[in-house]
Parts: structure tokens; C-alpha cells; sequence
């Protein structure tokens, strides 16, 4: 079956690894199976939403190569959500309440005091006409509640949790409008679901009771002959919930919920190595340095999910992010490389890489100036010699190591560190077989020279 997915933040912050991680899942299934991925902007609170998050998310999307099929907003679909309440209102499904924040702060404390589950009481449901007109007489605007059915148990077979089922009394009726006539949440997402035609929510677990809400929601809009359009959903979506994800020690951290994009770029990791990590973090399956997208995309698989909270370790980022460097292709990396960096150089350098950004200073050893260190007379005597037997073949460094050892009798470090300190300044490197052929011949016969003066 081809899913339909979205991904529905609301703009009222940057994207953090948890959003990533939602949007990277619902990304693959979409494209797993040939369907279709929105990006739904989840803007109904006006006061809290901002363009400034809008244009961050999109960029933070597209620089993770998350590509959308279609973009949505919700502010641009009240209409949609009038429409999906007068139903729900003729259908009796939907009532007037008039309690303030403070009465039902009250009514919840009460409850909470004798040991019972702070469940909305509906007191607004046993109105009588007079009595609301007079609520209204005195100036108090309703705000509105669904009224679930208590008849009914609301079940679902989660595609990780399993068979879940819960009892509708033991949820309150869900305000779903405020007094200002501003929508919260939980309408608007059903609605969304159907007009969009919606096959998968997948979201994370702190949505578990949202959705068996919504299951009443999406049930009671079909009864009320809402799916209008040929493209609209006529059945449930299937849902699955993803365990949170949690920092190394284990527990919900407040510094993975402001880790996003912006921290991963001024650290150089590569968007590759999120893919890689997230793509597979909570799962049975191996989290590796895999670059290639078709090959994760494959492999996804909501059944590998497990139940316990996904650990996400920075020092697993890293070395995702070490792994992916050393297998992207010149190609990839070509314009992001210093200056007359080729294809050579990139692979002399590249195994010596944690973060591509690092590549300009390896590349110094290449183009200079090199700061040597001081050496010993007879390390001295041994470069002059290295100068004067240069020469410059197919293998230049080969064939300069075994004329030297056959001349000296060095082998081993003492072969080797004076020569590689000599032509890059350092005591590692890159490979020196690939590296000197891109030094060139007048200048490591310059630096050898200079070395043992
Ligand atoms: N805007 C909601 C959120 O960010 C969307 C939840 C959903 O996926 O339905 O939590």
C-alpha cells in the first residue's frame, strides 16, 4: 500500500532531534512505499506561531534532504474546521462549557485530593437552556468540548505498541475551541488527516492518549458524512508510536529538546550522519555509517521498533559522522573542499577526516608553509641525503624510502618520522605514498633541503 505521511510541527520553535527523528520516519515510509510525504504546518495558535520558525523548518528540511510532496497550513484551513464543527455539533458530539481556568484548576485539585483521576466532570453538559443563555447574558463566551463516547472502548492496533485500548470515561471530553473561536489542536489534526488522506500517523508516545481522542473524532466525522472529497480518507489512518527518545544517561533531556539542526552544522556533522543515526535509533537494527538513502529507505521497519526509550549519544553521532566522511565521494564534496583540492588530494586526506571541515587543514601540508621542527644532527645528515636521492617516479615516496634504507640502514621510525615530520611538519598524516605525489617534486626536494640545514 502506498502511505500517505505527514509531518505537522508547529512553528513555534526550531526543529529539535526528537522532530527530526518524527520527520526522518515518516519521510521513509512515504518513500518506502511510493506514497506521498506533507509537511503540515501545525499554525492554528497565532499568538505563539511565527514565519521565522516556518522558513527554519523548511530549510532545516531541505538541508537534511527531506524533501516534502505537498506543504499545508493549517491557518489557511479554517474554513475546513468550521465546517468539521457544524457537523460535529448537529451530530450532538460537541457542547458549550463556560468554567473558567480557575474553576477548573479547582474541580482538578479536588479531584487529584480524593485520590481520583482529574477527569472533566461534565458539569457544562447539564445545562439547561436558561442556563446558558444567562452564562452568555453575563458575558462568558463557551469555549467547546467533543463529547467522546463512554459506550464505546477505543481500540487500536498500534504498529509498535501493539493492541491498545482505552476506556473513553476515563478521558475528559477535550476542549476543542477556545472562547475566541481560535482552534486548539486535537479537531484540526483529525480534519487535516481525512481532507489529506492521510494512511499513517506516526508520531511520538507522548500522542498515545491524543489518538485514542482522535479515533473518536475521525469516527464521529465519518458517521457525520464528512469525507467530502474523492482524495479524502474514508477509513482510519493506522497509527504507531515511537518510544521518546532520552540522552545517554537515560532520561528526558532538556538539552536534546533544543538540539537541532543549527548545533549539528556549527559542529560539522554531516546531514548524512542524522540520517544514519536517527534512521535506525530505537530499533533492532545496526546503527552504521550508511550513506546511502535507498539502502536505510529499504531497510525501515516500523516491527523493529522496540518499546524502551531511544538513547541518543552525541559520541555516537560523531563517529556515524566519522564513518559517513570516509565513504562520501569526491563528488559530493567537491565544492565544500579547499581550493585546488582534487580528486587525489581528497583521497590522500580523506581517512584522516572526523569532519569534512578539517579537510583545509590537512590540505596546508600539501600547499604550505609547513612549520618543521628542529632536528638532530644525524636526522640532519639523513634528510640531506633523503634531498639528493629524491626522484620522481610513478611511486615516489616507495621508491625514495628503499633507495634511503638500502643507503642508511634505517628502517622502521627512524626511516620514516624524520621524513614525514621533514616534508609535512607533523609526526602523522595522511598516507605519505598518496600525499607526497601531490606535494610535487621541487617542493619536497625544498623541504628536505631546508630540514637538514
Ligand atoms: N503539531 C503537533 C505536534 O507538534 C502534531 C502532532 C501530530 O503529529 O499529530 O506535536
Amino acid at each position: 500500500m502506498t502511505a500517505i505521511t505527514r509531518f505537522a510541527p508547529s512553528p513555534t520553535g526550531l526543529l529539535h532531534v526528537g522532530n527530526i527523528r518524527t520527520a526522518l520516519h515518516n519521510w521513509m515510509l512515504a518513500r518506502k512505499s511510493g506514497g506521498r510525504f506533507i509537511l503540515r504546518i501545525d499554525d492554528t495558535d497565532a499568538a505563539r506561531s511565527r514565519e521565522e520558525y516556518v522558513d527554519a523548518i523548511r530549510a532545516d528540511l531541505q538541508w537534511l534532504g527531506l524533501d516534502w510532496d505537498a506543504e499545508e497550513r493549517q491557518s489557511a484551513r479554517l474554513d475546513r474546521y468550521e465546517a468539521a464543527f457544524t457537523a460535529l455539533h448537529a451530530a450532538g458530539r460537541i457542547y458549550p462549557c463556560y468554567e473558567t481556568a480557575q474553576e477548573l484548576d479547582v474541580k482538578r485539585k479536588i479531584a487529584l485530593g480524593r485520590g481520583l483521576p482529574p477527569i472533566y466532570d461534565r458539569a457544562a453538559l447539564a445545562l439547561t437552556e436558561a442556563e446558558r443563555t444567562a452564562k452568555e447574558a453575563e458575558g462568558i463566551a463557551p469555549h467547546w468540548r467533543f463529547k467522546l463516547d463512554h459506550a464505546e472502548p477505543i481500540t487500536w492496533d498500534d504498529g509498535i505498541r501493539g493492541a491498545q485500548k482505552f476506556d473513553a470515561a476515563q478521558l475528559s471530553d477535550p476542549v476543542i475551541r477556545r472562547a475566541d473561536g481560535s482552534w486548539l489542536y486535537m479537531m484540526p489534526s483529525a480534519v487535516d488527516d481525512i481532507d489529506m488522506g492521510v494512511t499513517q500517523v506516526l508520531r511520538g508516545e507522548d500522542h498515545v492518549s491524543n489518538t485514542a481522542v482522535q479515533i473518536q473524532i475521525f469516527t464521529a466525522l465519518f458517521a457525520a458524512g464528512f469525507a467530502a472529497t474523492e482524495t479524502a480518507a474514508k477509513t482510519l489512518p493506522a497509527f504507531a508510536h515511537e518510544a521518546l527518545l532520552v540522552g545517554r544517561e537515560g532520561k528526558l533531556s532538556k538539552r536534546l529538546g533544543s538540539l537541532g539542526c543549527d548545533a549539528f552544522r556549527e559542529r560539522g556533522i554531516e546531514p548524512e550522519a542524522i540520517i544514519a543515526l536517527l534512521a535506525r535509533l530505537g530499533t533492532s537494527q545496526p546503527i552504521e555509517p550508511i550513506a546511502d538513502r535507498a539502502a536505510l529507505i529499504a531497510s525501515f521497519d516500523l516491527t523493529s521498533f522496540g518499546r524502551a526509550p531511544a538513547k541518543f549519544d552525541e559520541d555516537d553521532l560523531e563517529r556515524i559522522n566519522t564513518g559517513i566522511v570516509h565513504l562520501l565521494p569526491f563528488e559530493a564534496v567537491q565544492h565544500r573542499l579547499p581550493d585546488g583540492m582534487d580528486e587525489a588530494g581528497w583521497h590522500a586526506i580523506r581517512p584522516n577526516l572526523a569532519h569534512l571541515g578539517e579537510a583545509a587543514d590537512w590540505w596546508r601540508l600539501v600547499t604550505g608553509p609547513i612549520a618543521q621542527p628542529e632536528f638532530a644532527e644525524d636526522d640532519k645528515a639523513f634528510l640531506a641525503e633523503a634531498a639528493r636521492l629524491l626522484a620522481w617516479g610513478d611511486n615516489p615516496w616507495g621508491e625514495l624510502t628503499t633507495v634511503l634504507k638500502e643507503a642508511t640502514g634505517r628502517k622502521g621510525k627512524p626511516l620514516f618520522l624524520p621524513l614525514r615530520q621533514a616534508l609535512t611538519g607533523m609526526e602523522h598524516g595522511p598516507d605519505m605514498g598518496e600525499l607526497l605525489p601531490l606535494i610535487g617534486e621541487d617542493e619536497a626536494r625544498a623541504r628536505l633541503t631546508q630540514a637538514a640545514a
